[in-house]
């Protein structure tokens, strides 16, 4: 589809117009509405001197704001610089800093940490949603921002192969956040891809490339699996899971996004009963949550046809427990990063009916996938063998910003190499191991913590689990576990029951039980911070 991303939702608007497209606290916008109010943004952009090379970040949690901002930003011309409200004021600076912001739209309530480092940063226009404490000064309000301008899109000349739609910043789970360059094609695409799973559009992921916003949940041929659900949306839209799934393809298919800003497992399950939600989606944080949510169990949720997970690995316990408590629903799972805008690998829905579990699936359409040695060389490991993953397809990023190097090797003819550890099977369905980042060397040999995560989870009174390495002079790493108890626990009891099961070399030297294990607003395990726990101490 050789469209800009604002096509995106002036096609939604042109085919569900008047269904309601978000509701947050007692106000809502139609898919008209938006696309109305997001033309009026980018004029009032335009007329600031702000379009195509320019980055608008937005500093914002979701909220009615975001998609007029998100995509009045687009349809100016202008790059969508996504920007966790929640960041360290010197995080903050780094990334509008690094992206070099022209603008900033941020939120009232985290305004101020915005204000603090504005002498650091090169913006040149402040909008704020929902100011608190008056506004910074130089900022304008947002409604008075763009409420008057016109309602038709500025004329823009946008280059989709070239022109960049987002500069993502990656998770920082592992270090750093890296501003990721994803062009309009990159982000169009990336959007159909996922789009033809989660509503069912059959035809339309034979038609591969060919395949155009319109096909997408046809709704003549399977009003079962019509894309005109209802939806509550937690995940983040400055991650690739929330911008891409959560919502554009949610205004590709017509789903109505409830906006639950703060995560309450049993405000969630309510909300999802009363509103007869269609479809879960999010990373396995929530499902873990919901299971452990009494209500979840009990309430009338009968509506639900899809279960999707992604962004973190999902443990097979969990897997079975959704199973078993929706015995209709495929649950699936999605496997992608923000390198590849956000998805590449998802688990067949009904396509072929296979759901192997404990792997991630099968590419998406116009996607491959190979596996390589580890150590380095692009050539692909036979089945059944562990290896870096590599993804190629139209959805993989032009590039880091400002870094020449790690985009050398990153992308190799193509190739993106994602720093995750896998294995494809002879049907081509690919497994992840781990990450490259989080494996551990004792002695030479590799340990994946994931599989002790795994075999931790299984036992009984644990509810969740991280391994991480603690750095020993002599061996390398060593095998440690962190775990939430589920009522009462024996420490010694579960390391001696895992060990009981892995090679020697593997073998758990310590388990902590903590309260909670730290996950990133996406919901991944911050690893990272569990490091810095063990080596504290050390000290
Ligand atoms: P950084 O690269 O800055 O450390 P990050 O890796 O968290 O941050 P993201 O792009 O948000 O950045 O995350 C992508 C990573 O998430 C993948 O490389 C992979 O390790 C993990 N991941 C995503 N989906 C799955 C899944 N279904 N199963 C296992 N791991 C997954």
């Amino acid at each position: 589809p050789e469209v800009p991303v604002g096509s995106i939702l002036a096609a939604g608007a042109a085919r569900w117009g008047d269904r309601t497209a978000f509701a947050h606290d007692g106000h809502s916008l139609t898919f008209a509405e938006t696309h109305r109010a997001a033309c009026r943004f980018a004029n009032a952009l335009r007329e600031r001197g702000i379009g195509r090379g320019d980055v608008v970040a937005l500093h914002l949690p979701n909220c009615l704001a975001f998609p007029v901002a998100y995509y009045g930003t687009l349809l100016a011309g202008a790059t969508f610089g996504p920007a966790n409200p929640l960041l360290p004021p010197d995080d903050l600076a780094f990334q509008l800093t690094d992206c070099e912001a022209a603008a900033v739209v941020t939120f009232g309530p985290v305004a101020g940490a915005l204000a603090s480092v504005a002498d650091r940063i090169p913006a040149r226009l402040t909008v704020v949603v929902q100011p608190v404490d008056g506004l910074p000064e130089g900022a304008v309000e947002f409604q008075a921002f763009h409420a008057a301008q016109p309602e038709t899109p500025p004329a823009v000349d946008v280059d989709i192969h070239r022109d960049l739609a987002h500069l993502a910043y990656t998770g920082g789970t592992t270090g750093r956040s890296k501003g990721v360059r994803l062009s309009h094609r990159n982000v169009v695409v990336n959007t159909l891809q996922h789009a033809c799973w989660g509503t069912g559009s059959v035809p339309a992921l034979d038609a591969r490339g060919d395949v155009t916003i319109d096909q997408i949940g046809g709704e003549d041929e399977w009003p079962a699996r019509l894309g005109t659900g209802v939806a509550i949306n937690l995940t983040p839209w400055f991650h690739a899971m929330g911008i891409i799934g959560g919502l554009n393809a949610a205004v590709v298919a017509g789903t109505t996004m409830v906006l639950h800003t703060r995560f309450d497992p049993a405000a969630y399950v309510a909300d999802a009963e009363r509103l007869r939600i269609t479809g879960i989606g999010g990373a396995p944080a929530l499902f873990a949550a919901l299971l452990a949510t009494p209500s979840f169990h009990t309430a009338d949720l009968s509506s639900v046809r899809s279960i999707g997970s992604g962004a973190a690995p999902m443990n097979h316990a969990m897997i079975n427990a959704l199973r078993e408590r929706f015995p209709d629903v495929v649950v699936t799972e999605g496997y992608g990063l923000t390198e590849a805008t956000m998805g590449a690998v998802i688990s067949p829905t009904y396509r072929s009916g296979v759901r192997k579990v404990g792997s991630v699936g099968v590419p998406i359409f116009d996607t491959e996938v190979k596996v390589v040695p580890a150590e380095g060389g692009e050539d692909p490991l036979p089945p059944g063998e562990r290896g870096e993953v590599c993804l190629r397809g139209p959805q993989i990023m032009l590039g880091y910003r400002n870094r020449p190097e790690e985009t050398a090797a990153a992308l190799v003819d193509g190739w993106l190499h994602t720093g995750d550890i896998g294995i494809l099977d002879e049907d081509g369905y690919l497994s992840i191991v781990d990450r490259k980042k989080d494996m551990l060397l004792y002695k030479g040999y590799n340990v994946f913590p994931r599989e002790l995560e795994e075999l931790l989870i299984s036992m009984p009174g644990v509810a969740a689990a991280a391994v991480v390495g603690r750095p020993d002079a002599e061996v390398g790493e060593l095998p440690v576990a962190f775990v939430v108890p589920r009522g009462d626990l024996d420490a010694d009891g579960l390391m001696a029951a895992v060990n009981e099961k892995v090679l020697p070399y593997k073998r758990l030297r310590e388990v902590h039980v903590v309260e909670q294990i730290p996950v990133s607003a996406a919901g991944k395990v911050l690893k990272r911070e569990l490091r810095q726990q063990l080596i504290g101490d050390l000290d």
